[in-house]
């Protein structure tokens, strides 16, 4: 089969590396991919955007299989895009539709589909720029700290978390001003959840589902989760506290409403949906639908998966995942993500990249790097994750670690302390 992948980061890189292990992959391309998925894919310089460009590529290369790795393509109606066109129909586009993809793309519209299935979640309301006041008001009655978040997609910052009532209110009316433009159109204001994180994926078909291994991600910039958002320093599978009971409760009371959601609106989905989760005494609350992988989880879940991924996502496609049996590697993956020095905010590119030959105890996933000539150079803010799988998270960090040491490139910064709060 000639396969597909849309996006260019770790996550992709992940994706490439799973997918090049079976032995029904023919012909793979990543699209734009970077200098890891050049090693075992051909990369096509596309945006994955341009559906038209996607198609026509697809057409013409003979592709049976897309893999769309970020949202923006399926917010933007992709699935749509190929699920409607004759000629197109045939291609097994893993990914929801764009109804589907809503999940992620509007907060208001989670938060709606969650209260409609029962699916456990914080108290909100949402709020547009003739309701202000109301929502001043609403803040009033919440105790700190307060959670306003932008409906639409804003880059992973629409979510501010303020102790400050008055800066509360006054950041609302920022956003609904325009501060993240059309994204801060509506907000949606909700209970603070005090608890600790964690990710669940789910594989789905709109009617059947398989779980994936849960991941908890590392996202500020800074040791201890201080500082910045980030796209994510780090992320470990399994997660430690997630006990079998845990998991048993997140099936009943979140898995299986969302899929029978989606089934009841008739809503065309075959892909991944990303949970948040947070849990708070022993319960799961979601805080957030993603409608793809996330990145860095799909860099420690996919490593731990044995089954053929692409047979699992090909029974996805066909509506088949009841009959599919996911093999989940026994051990623990983590990774940590290199970075450059400077990120989340400005940092420089095209800095050198050394040592990746040296790592032998880790897999390299590239994220952020593109080929100049021989050399390997930095082009994105996350450079490269470093996964490794041992038989505990703790051996495992060991070794990601131990890679990470003999990686270089000028300004390199990585969070030594991921993990740090499983112990
Ligand atoms: P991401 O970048 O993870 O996709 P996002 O912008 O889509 O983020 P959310 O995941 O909804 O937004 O929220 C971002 C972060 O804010 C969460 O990872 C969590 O730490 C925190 N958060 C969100 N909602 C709540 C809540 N109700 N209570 C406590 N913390 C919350």
């Amino acid at each position: 089969m000639n396969i597909l992948i849309l996006g260019s980061g770790g996550r992709e890189h992940a994706f490439a590396y799973k997918i090049a292990q079976s032995s029904q992959c023919e012909k793979l391309y990543v699209a734009p991919g970077n200098a890891g998925t050049a090693e075992m894919a051909e990369n096509l310089d596309l945006n994955p955007t341009n559906f038209e460009a996607v198609a026509s590529t697809a057409l013409e290369k003979d592709i049976q299989m897309i893999v769309v790795g970020p949202e923006d393509p399926l917010v933007q109606g992709i699935a749509d895009h190929f699920s409607t066109q004759p000629e197109l129909k045939h291609i097994m586009l893993i990914g929801p539709s764009k109804r589907g993809a809503l999940l992620e793309g509007s907060k208001e519209r989670a938060k709606e589909f969650m209260a409609m299935y029962d699916i456990p979640t914080a108290a909100y309301e949402s709020f547009q720029k003739e309701s202000l006041e109301a929502g001043k008001q609403f803040l009033e009655t919440l105790k700190p700290p307060y959670v306003l978040k932008a409906d639409g997609l804003a880059a992973g910052k629409g979510v501010l978390i303020l102790n400050d009532l008055e800066e509360a209110k006054a950041e609302l009316e920022t956003m609904l001003s325009g501060k993240f433009g059309a994204a801060s159109e509506k907000v949606v204001i909700e209970e603070f959840l005090d608890g600790i994180e964690l990710s669940v994926f789910v594989l789905t078909d709109g009617e059947n589902y398989q779980i994936l291994p849960t991941a908890k991600d590392y996202k500020r910039i800074g040791e201890g989760d201080t500082g910045l958002n980030t796209g994510g320093m780090g992320a470990v599978s399994p997660v430690p506290f997630a006990s079998d009971e845990f998991m048993q409760k997140i099936e009943e009371q979140v898995v299986k409403p969302t899929v029978r959601g989606l089934k009841e609106e008739e809503i065309d989905y075959k892909g991944f949906i990303f949970i948040g989760l947070i849990k708070v005494d022993d319960n799961p609350y979601v805080i957030e639908y993603n409608v793809r992988m996330g990145d860095p989880e799909t860099e420690v879940v996919l490593p731990r998966i044995k089954s053929d991924l692409i047979d699992l996502l090909e029974k996805t496609w066909k509506g088949e995942l009841h009959s599919a049996k996911v093999e989940i590697d026994d051990r623990a993956a983590t990774t940590v993500m290199t970075v450059s020095g400077g990120y989340p905010e400005s940092y420089e590119k095209g800095k050198e990249i050394s040592g990746i030959k040296q790592i032998n105890d880790s897999i390299v996933f590239h994220a952020g790097t593109r080929k100049e000539g021989e050399k390997v150079v930095t082009s994105g803010g996350r450079v490269i994750a470093l996964t490794s799988l041992d038989e505990d998270y703790k051996k495992a960090l060991k070794k990601s670690y131990q890679s990470a040491e003999k990686l270089h490139f000028d300004k390199m910064y990585f969070r030594k302390d991921i993990g740090f709060d499983l112990a």
